[in-house]
């Protein structure tokens, strides 16, 4: 196998494949070169979580990886539903805002991707 040392945009080196078509190879390359490396891609996203008021995830990293999108795009769509709410459900909606930061089990989001708003809402009666 061929590799290259690559500098990411943090200024962090890494080593990466360069096995395979040109083109492919530095697509691959520029990418690695645009973007952070993994720790500080880590770093980045716990301090954006911890602005945003998310709690720390546990679970596997795999687990916690696929669950971080999840919850974020949740978070999301609370927000948008919480702005064209009636004025006497905003409390509701503040209370499923927590709810979703709240929630620290990364299994639960897998298995809820598709379904987190409505099981979180049966809790508060929205
Ligand atoms: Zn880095």
């Amino acid at each position: 196998m061929a590799w290259r040392m690559i500098t990411h945009r943090c200024g962090h080196q890494e080593r990466i494949n360069v096995d395979g078509p040109y083109v492919i190879v530095e697509q691959r390359v520029r990418r690695a070169e645009e973007t952070l490396c993994t720790s500080c891609t880590g770093i980045q996203s716990r301090r954006s979580n911890r602005l945003d008021g998310f709690c720390e995830l546990w679970g596997s990293r795999s687990q916690c990886d696929r669950a971080e999108p999840i919850r974020r795009r949740v978070l999301a769509q609370v927000t948008v539903l919480a702005r064209h709410a009636r004025i006497e459900d905003r409390d509701a909606f503040d209370e499923l805002r927590k709810q979703v930061l709240r929630r620290d089990d990364a299994e639960w989001w897998l298995e809820h991707r598709t379904d987190a708003i409505t099981i979180l809402a049966q809790d508060i009666e929205l």
